[in-house]
């Protein structure tokens, strides 16, 4: 679906993925492990476009598709309520207001928040936090996931349920990702694919 074409990533020169050859296939779960400070972070901002690519390119199948990003720390709007986060991207595309509701209120029941809309982040436990963090970005349905250690900060039970509903709703939606975590357990638990980065 999408090919990573001899891609390499540096920060003022310093080349933190000197070479990587990487094909996703259309809806699976790629799992990517590895120590912290080999490069996972640095690899999805760079597809992501966050970073730029030193060399190399991002072959996609057929378009162009997009791509959705979500980090290990929640990072919601504090002065927005969870519709109003849910919302933002939409809105920042111009999406008509009706429209923009109707798409986060569906995502509100899809991530099992029915009741919680209005509620702003401080009032949201970690795991409702991360939900949002992902509404956030599923809600301008993706081609591709990206998925930065997602539930990393959260205590052992929560983040296992969290990661099976995640697991759940990818194989309902069919949208590929790209899973970073450092957990076995979890790699385990979702993964069609693994692979493991050392230095870049
Ligand atoms: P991981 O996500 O696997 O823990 P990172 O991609 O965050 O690893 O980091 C890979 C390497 O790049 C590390 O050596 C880190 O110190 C370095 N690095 C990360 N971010 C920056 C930055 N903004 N500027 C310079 N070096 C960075
Ligand atoms: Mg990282």
């Amino acid at each position: 679906m999408v090919y990573l074409e001899d891609v390499a990533i540096d920060y003022n020169g310093h080349l933190v993925i000197p070479f990587l050859d990487l094909c996703l296939e259309q809806g699976e779960i790629f799992v990517l492990l590895g120590p912290s400070g080999s490069g996972k972070s640095t690899l999805l901002k760079g597809i992501a476009g966050v970073l730029p690519l030193r060399a190399g390119r991002l072959v996609w199948n057929e378009k162009p598709g997009k791509v959705g990003l979500v980090f290990q720390e929640p990072r919601l709007f504090p002065h927005l309520t969870v519709m109003e986060n849910l919302a933002f991207g939409l809105r920042a595309q111009g999406m008509p207001k009706r429209e923009r509701e109707r798409r986060s209120q569906a995502m509100v029941d899809t991530l099992q928040l029915t009741g919680l809309e209005g509620r702003y982040p401080h009032q949201l436990s970690g795991g409702q936090k991360q939900r949002v963090a992902l509404g956030r970005v599923l809600v301008l349905e993706p081609d591709l996931l990206l998925l930065d250690e997602p539930f990393s900060s959260l205590d052992t039970p929560l983040r296992v349920e969290l990661s099976q509903w995640l697991w759940k709703l990818q194989r309902q939606k069919g949208f590929t990702v790209l899973w970073v975590t450092h957990l076995l357990d979890e790699a385990f638990m979702v993964a069609d694919r693994m692979g493991v980065m050392m230095n870049g």
